[in-house]
């Protein structure tokens, strides 16, 4: 189909085209290795990276078509669904965003209709967590700018056209994005890492010595690293659809798993455990679906994200977390099969490495847990109130799971926790941010056939949520604890909680 017409097509039938087309992709297809430039070639000609381009650039200017082509794609192919995502998310979001308009024109009409790649460096050997630490440095030169450094760690090291580079100026704390032509020179690819999964993107250690010209510089204002997570609140809030497409095919997979493989008489489905293992994916996949619904309809990549910080945050928590859950229970289910890399019947070998690095990237889920706590606690402190159950009933992203959480005691977890609590707290507060968008999705109409759910599972996945906000306020006393500071009988009690789905954790 020619440009024109993908441009000119309604978006349900773009996307149907876009997913219909997609088999040689899928997973248990695709070579465990970076994608050719000729498969690459056959989706930028199903339009993959359209809803990423301006309309007055010939794209089709979605942010809605954005999130559903990486959700789709991680249903065949979670790997890809990352590809996706870098390259629309983090690299033509910030091009549309922030770039000068002879960079727009140049680098919209390459990703137009060449099958071209745009990563993002802003990892180094010596700064991932600590970006504030990082030792790639730009200054003035002539008409442009120099920028030298190290990066590693790079999605498509090898393989990017076009980067966005993060550099620090050498004396003053400001930090600046700069795009950056491969063809242009100085970006170099000097060891090509060993991934244990995502084998469809290429991962290195890159050196920098960039010539850049002075409109490559992304217009980025903010101060410190204000612009980085902004940046970053993009791609953690595609989880969410990275996740839904991924455990949807996951719950799926699992339930013909189980209800195909014979053992004694019958097959595995009629084991009540195996059930309840595959509906634990099944309710993890209603989770992400939830969070998934409130990224498409209610953000937009389109806009700036800053003011969405907290639930960013709490996607990419959670949304990994229950990936990565539910592939080693998928795995657990395939047996010895799930073992083994190219099985037959069974894609839980790659699920499971895939997943696997969800919690580490993109910021480690225990650092971005601190982050989601931090901001929590500095807003709780300035309402002035003295519960916090009382605060999330008044905080936007939190409300709905209200009702939810007051048989928890919840009272002793913002007394000035030390750093190891407010780690724990922040994957409590990723936990109650999960119900309350379980709570606004139930009832709502489905945003498309494929992403429907049967309203029965609501208060299952709130049970799920909820036991684990019970387990998880065990762990923080545990931690305290450990760290000698005591034990604390009273909040114990939260062990007791009995979560069940005819509790209040089940009313919608
Ligand atoms: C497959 C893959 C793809 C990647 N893609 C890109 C990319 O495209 N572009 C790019 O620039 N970078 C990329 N990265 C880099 C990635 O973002 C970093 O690895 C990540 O941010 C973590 O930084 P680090 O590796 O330096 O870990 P460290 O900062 O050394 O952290 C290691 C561990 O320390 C603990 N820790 C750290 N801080 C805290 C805290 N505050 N509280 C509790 N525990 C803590 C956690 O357990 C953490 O996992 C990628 C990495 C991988 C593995």
């Amino acid at each position: 189909m020619s440009r024109n017409l993908l441009i000119d097509l309604g978006s349900s039938e773009f996307l149907d085209n876009f997913r219909r087309n997609i088999d040689e992709f899928d997973s248990a297809r695709l070579p465990q290795e970076p994608l050719s430039k000729e498969n690459l070639r056959k989706l930028v000609e199903l339009g993959i990276y359209l809803p990423a381009i301006p309309r007055e650039y010939g794209g089709r200017e979605s942010h809605r078509e954005m999130c559903e082509i990486i959700e789709i794609m991680s249903e065949r192919n979670l790997p890809m669904g990352m590809y996706t995502m870098i390259v629309t998310v983090l690299f033509l979001r910030n091009v549309a965003a922030s770039g000068d308009d002879a960079l727009k024109k140049e680098v919209f009409e390459d990703f137009l209709d060449n099958p071209v790649i745009g990563g993002l460096a802003f990892t180094e050997p010596s700064s991932g967590s600590n970006l504030a630490r990082m030792q790639t440095t730009y200054h003035e030169d002539g008409d442009g700018y120099r920028i030298t450094g190290t990066k590693h760690w790079q999605a498509f090291s090898e393989q990017a056209d076009w980067w966005i580079v993060c550099a620090k100026h050498p004396e003053r704390k400001e930090f600046a994005y700069f795009a950056h032509k491969r063809s242009d020179g100085g970006f170099v690819t000097t060891e090509v890492y060993d991934s244990l999964g995502l084998k469809n993107l290429g991962y290195g250690l890159n050196t920098l010595d960039l010539r850049v010209p002075r409109h490559y510089r992304l217009n980025k204002t903010r101060e410190s690293l204000g612009d980085a997570a902004e940046i970053l609140c993009a791609s953690r809030f595609s989880k969410a659809a990275m996740a839904s497409g991924f455990l949807r095919r996951l719950s799926t997979e699992a339930l013909r798993h189980v209800s195909t493989r014979k053992i004694g008489d019958g097959t595995l489905h009629d084991i009540d455990y195996v059930r309840y293992k595959v509906s634990r994916i099944r309710q993890n996949y209603v989770v992400c679906n939830a969070l998934y619904r409130h990224l498409m309809l209610d953000e937009d990549y389109y806009t700036d994200l800053e003011n969405s910080m907290f639930a960013s945050l709490a996607t990419k928590v959670l949304s990994s977390e229950l990936m990565l859950e539910s592939a080693i229970d998928y795995q657990q289910l395939c047996g010895g099969e799930g073992y083994r890399m190219g099985a037959p019947d069974n894609i839980a070998a790659y699920a499971l490495l895939d997943a696997r690095v969800y919690t580490v990237f993109d910021g480690t889920n225990d650092l971005l847990c601190q982050h989601l706590a931090n901001l929590f606690l500095r807003r709780f402190q300035q309402s002035g109130l003295r519960s916090p159950l009382e605060f999330i009933g008044r905080f936007g992203y939190l409300e709905d799971a209200f009702f939810l959480l007051t048989d928890i005691n919840l009272s002793h977890l913002t007394d000035a926790p030390s750093q190891d609590r407010i780690v724990i707290l922040g994957r409590i507060l990723s936990r109650m941010y999960g119900i309350s968008m379980l709570q606004k999705s139930s009832g709502a109409a489905a945003p498309s056939a494929r992403l429907a759910v049967d309203e029965a599972d609501y208060p299952k996945a709130i049970a799920v949520l909820k036991n684990e906000i019970v387990a998880l306020v065990n762990e923080y006393e545990l931690a305290g604890r450990l760290a000698g500071t005591g034990a604390e009988p009273e909040a114990m009690r939260a062990h007791t909680t009995m979560v069940t789905v005819n509790s209040k954790a089940g009313v919608h």
